[in-house]
């Protein structure tokens, strides 16, 4: 059975049956059965399934003349030759492809392996088809000399027997797929180079072109044979997991669906467990044990319109927890292969990290298919390289490597640049003077900078990659030029960073750092917390004079005192009572001479920050700061802040309903200001309130008005929805409330927005 025909649920789905099936895709590769040779009219009735015009002549013909051709071979399992370039010709009909690849399939070896010739092939089934056959017959041949050969050289002379017709490319990549699927019956010398080649060239290839079911299987198959062991350990623990997990797969699916129904969304939506080989990548790349990895089943929720992805995605967040930096917008920025989706992360039912991907049914092609989804040659449209150069950013990668193929006379740097371009686990990057950063696959620009040094990492406040202002969790290309823009003020990463590090060194300099800097921020708010009490006293406060008390405190050195004022741990009029016995507390806190004057906030809250007033200059400052849990703050806002034990000072606008909560208890108000370094631009996190007119593609416009104007989503919901409008709450990041209100002027100024409101928490 083909294994990309989705899995059995959706294929009975598609049958009309519903009789019990198993949720889950078969653990294993399954293998054909090699003594049921497909008929005849089986591969033109799979051909007619989807092309209802195919010449079914012409066909039949072929599997004839290759089938009588191929005679009396066999191959290394015994089966008849022939039941390899039909299976082959099978597993192209999965990928909808046209009369003329999958007869050349059908002939892929009988130039080089039987009687045929290319004229015969010519007179019989046209000069198209001819081209075809030969331009394989030349990668059959340049297999067997160049076994030696590196690898790089193999994927040259590959790419440039492509380049006249990508098709040929389709079918190499079949006939690899094939051999992969039957390497058991290959001698044991040459299984391990056939999988090192496939792993390196063929399933990067593939995904390249973005055919990633033909990438994952020709990764899981290599996988197998390189490393057995633990192909079965994580193949075993996947089974498990998945057998322990049966009906949670089923459960999620129908809760999902109901949800979405509820809003008015129809979507088809499957689970899927993850392949032996992404499990095993993710286990090496974030060095962790099996137990840890939770997210190994993977949902799609495939959608009609860009508009219903959005609402879908609206839906989710509303109904589950987010996991937070997870969502991605592959839809307003397509990935290099054409590839578009929602990715994001919620916990699900049974505390079950769920990844989906909301997807419409086109983006849902494109996806398993890749260039294959567009190769499908029409009649009229011109040739198939022109459909494809017009419509696939994949094969413009592929017409573009070629190029450079053709115009370096010089191999060597050729092969440099093949091995950019797809060596399988890792990505080039350099840095503005040019030296050669080498990184895992998936690695992004918070790896970079700490490969490049831990203090570039822990200053890391912004990213330039090829020149263009991006996110530092950008995942980073082969060739990717990127320079670290770094910024004094910030003392230590933020914590976050950890989780989104790939590498070990930038997760271990992470974690180092900001335990620090916890410390650190915390003995800094002490600190401010124990000047300002002077100061209210009329007291000089000495750094000497503490450091004589500290026996009395039961503290080694001042910092521990600060750092147990800013935790909460300590009051500030102890410190003060140990330095001035006769000290005497004011009764009613810090801010007790704010109150006596009948006023419980700071001067601060009335517009005019005092001298004192602490500097605030983000989460990654030299204090413990966050912005309020339920709108944020951003430079140009007049703020406040509200010291918590043990959490540090959070932030709010003055114009904020929360404050109301703390309006009697002074002690816990804080005068700060803003001290933003404008020369590193930092985000900062804001909330809106968008009603917009339900009609087609409004949210992909609200989606896109934010990102082009550079705001960063951080999350949606959907709060109501009407028949006329929908109400949703849009998290986003932005630099300042200059540009918080030029996006909501650009948001008001769209037919489809009703209206548009800041939230403040
Ligand atoms: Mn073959």
């Amino acid at each position: 059975m083909a294994y990309w025909r989705r899995n059995a649920r959706q294929m009975e789905a598609a049958a009309g049956g519903a009789a019990a099936a198993p949720a889950l895709a078969p653990a294993k590769p399954p293998k054909r059965s090699p003594t049921r040779m497909m008929r005849q009219y089986d591969l033109v009735e799979r051909v007619r399934a989807y092309n209802p015009d195919t010449d079914e002549d012409l066909l039949n013909r072929a599997y004839v003349y290759a089938m009588v051709a191929h005679g009396e071979q066999t191959r290394a399992s015994g089966d008849p030759y022939f039941s390899h370039p039909l299976e082959v010709a099978a597993i192209l009909t999965d990928l909808k492809l046209d009369d003329a690849t999958i007869v050349a399939a059908l002939l892929h070896d009988t130039i080089e392996d039987t009687e045929a010739t290319r004229a015969e092939i010519d007179q019989i089934f046209g000069h198209e088809i001819g081209a075809l056959v030969e331009g394989l017959t030349k990668l059959k041949r340049l297999e067997l000399v160049s076994r030696e050969a590196k690898q790089a050289e193999n994927l040259r002379k590959l790419l440039l027997a492509v380049a006249n017709d990508v098709r040929v490319l389709l079918v190499k990549l079949a006939d690899r797929l094939h051999n992969m699927r039957t390497l058991e019956f290959v001698p044991p010398a040459s299984r391990r180079r056939i999988a090192e080649e496939t792993i390196d060239i063929y399933a990067p290839l593939a995904g390249r072109m973005g055919m990633h079911e033909m990438r994952e299987e020709l990764e899981d198959l290599s996988f197998r044979e390189l490393d057995a062991e633990a192909y079965a350990v994580v193949n075993g623990r996947l089974s498990a997991l998945a057998d322990r997990n049966r009906n949670l797969i089923g459960e999620i699916e129908t809760q999902l669906t109901a949800s979405l129904t509820r809003n008015g969304i129809a979507a088809r939506v499957t689970g899927r467990r993850k392949r032996p080989f992404s499990i095993w990548t993710k286990m090496e790349r974030k060095s962790v044990g099996f137990e840890q990895l939770s997210d190994i089943f993977g949902f799609r929720v495939i959608v009609h319109t860009v508009e219903e992805c959005y609402r879908a995605l609206g839906t989710v967040h509303t109904v589950w927890p987010v996991v937070p930096g997870r969502f991605k917008d592959y839809i307003s920025t397509p990935k290099q292969n054409d590839y578009r989706s929602i990715h994001t992360t919620v916990i699900g039912p049974g505390n079950q990290r769920v990844e989906l991907q909301i997807r419409t049914e086109d983006m849902d092609r494109i996806a398993e298919y890749g260039i294959a989804a567009h190769a499908f040659y029409k009649e009229g449209v011109g040739s198939p390289t022109e459909m494809l150069n017009r419509e696939s950013n994949a094969f413009a990668w592929l017409r573009h490597t070629i190029e450079v193929l053709a115009e370096s006379a010089n191999p060597e740097e050729f092969l440099e640049h093949t091995k950019l371009e797809l060596f399988h686990d890792q990505v080039f990057c350099f840095t503005p003077k040019g030296k050669l950063i080498a990184l895992p696959r998936k690695a992004n620009v918070i790896d970079f900078a700490y490969a490049v040094h831990t203090d570039v990492g822990n200053s890391a406040v912004g990213c330039k990659i090829n020149g263009k202002f991006s996110p530092l969790s950008s995942e980073l290309q082969n060739g990717d030029e990127v320079e670290v823009l770094t910024s004094r003020a910030q003392s230590a990463p933020p914590s976050a960073w950890e989780s989104l590090a790939v590498t070990g060194k930038a997760r271990a300099a992470i974690r180092r750092a900001t335990r620090a800097a916890v410390r650190d921020q915390y003995a800094g708010l002490g600190r401010r917390i124990v000047e300002r009490l002077f100061m209210r006293a009329k007291i000089a406060y000495d750094d000497d004079k503490l450091k004589g008390a500290l026996p009395r405190l039961a503290r080694t050195s001042i910092e521990d005192v600060m750092a147990a004022v800013g935790r909460g741990e300590m009051k500030a009029s102890n410190v003060a009572r140990a330095m001035y016995p006769d000290y005497k507390e004011e009764r009613l806190g810090v801010f007790g001479a704010a109150k006596k004057d009948g006023a419980p906030k700071p001067k601060s809250a009335e517009g005019t920050p005092t001298k004192a007033a602490i500097p605030i200059r983000g989460i990654n400052s030299d204090l413990p700061v966050k912005f309020a849990p339920n709108g944020g703050a951003v430079p140009g806002d007049r703020i406040v802040g509200i010291v918590t034990p043990g959490e540090g000072i959070t932030i709010y606008p003055i114009q904020s309903p929360a404050l109301k909560d703390f309006e009697d208890m002074p002690e816990r108000w804080l005068d700060v200001r803003w001290d933003v370094d404008e020369s590193t631009p930092q985000r900062f996190p804001a909330r809106l309130f968008v009603q917009n007119v339900n009609e087609p593609g409004s949210l992909a416009q609200i989606a896109t008005v934010i990102a082009e104007h550079d705001g960063n989503i951080d999350n949606i919901s959907m709060s109501r929805r009407s028949p006329d409008f929908t109400e949703l709450t849009i998290d986003l990041e932005v630099y300042d409330l200059k540009h918080l209100s030029a996006i909501i002027a650009q948001l008001r100024a769209k037919a489809v927005v009703a209206n548009v409101e800041r939230v403040n928490g």
